[in-house]
């Protein structure tokens, strides 16, 4: 009879357990399972605190020990008898604990997922080509975040208001966005622009940016990209007179250059992968 016994507990996890969807997936396993609480993040980790039957509660600590999100890095679970007020009903997601004991580990920046990747490329989507589309398996972490908690407010992110669409989506805990910091659209995120040389802004249009790019890249030009962590100087590298020209002006004669490839297959037209490489240039 020991699963009608009630039981609360607080559990706190420490590693990369910020901005890898790990609230969400815990509100979500402890409301299927029926149990009361409350997740926040804080700046050791997460922190969370449940209630309810200990059958229920041991099944919940065994999911999150042996099927937690697939990016999050459990690195310690620390759990204690809980003795304070039972919590309300309900399981809830609590606004940040800013204790000052900055110890949690943030996780990198994470390809854009598949999921994304079919939001930009649909056209009707309203991220259709919409370069910084992210949700809470994709896009930028340790490169927007200031200081933690790992909250919106504490990222590059800040300045941008979201939208009630974007807004929708990351108060829903059935949205996939729900409590993605860098939760963005065209409408309220940032957004491109392409400027000459002399740095004159000559449009903002996203799909006439994205064209005078690729045109500049055929006609052999230098493009500089602003991304993440600075700026990316691209060249078409297939073009000898382009290549030689960018090695001319940054002075560098000798120094391999990356070459990017949208693909492995096209990786294998210019060069021979093992099966290691293969996994390195297709993980996340
Ligand atoms: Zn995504
Ligand atoms: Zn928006």
């Amino acid at each position: 009879m020991t699963g009608l016994c009630r039981k609360q507990i607080a559990v706190q996890v420490c590693g990369i357990v910020q901005g890898v969807g790990f609230r969400p997936f815990v509100y979500s396993l402890a409301r299927r399972l029926g149990l009361a609480g409350q997740v926040a993040n804080t700046g050791r980790g997460v922190e969370i605190l449940l209630s309810g039957p200990e059958i229920d509660v041991d099944r919940f600590l065994h999911r999150l020990k042996t099927a937690p999100p697939p990016l999050a890095r459990i690195t310690g679970i620390a759990v204690s008898a809980h003795h304070g007020p039972e919590p309300g009903p309900g399981f809830s997601i609590l606004a940040s604990k800013d204790n000052g004991n900055a110890e949690v580990l943030i996780s990198p920046d994470i390809a854009t997922c598949d999921d994304c990747l079919r939001d930009i490329f649909s056209p009707g989507n309203r991220r259709f080509h919409y370069p910084f589309t992210n949700c809470t398996n994709c896009g930028p972490r340790m490169t927007i975040i200031r200081k933690i908690p790992y909250d919106r407010a504490h990222t590059s992110m800040a300045v941008f208001q979201m939208c009630p669409a974007c807004e929708g989506e990351y108060t829903d805990p059935g949205d996939r966005r729900f409590h993605a910091q860098p939760n963005a659209c065209p409408e309220c995120g940032p957004t491109v622009s392409w400027h000459d040389n002399r740095g004159r802004l000559l449009t903002t249009d996203n799909e006439n940016c994205f064209a005078a790019c690729a045109a500049a890249l055929r006609d052999g030009r230098i493009v500089a990209i602003k991304g993440l962590g600075g700026f990316h100087l691209a060249v078409d590298a297939a073009s000898e007179d382009a290549v030689v020209r960018l090695r001319r002006k940054k002075q560098r004669y000798a120094k391999p250059l990356a070459v990017m490839a949208r693909d492995p297959a096209t990786a294998e037209t210019i060069c021979r992968l093992k099966e290691a490489e293969r996994k390195i240039l297709c993980s996340r």
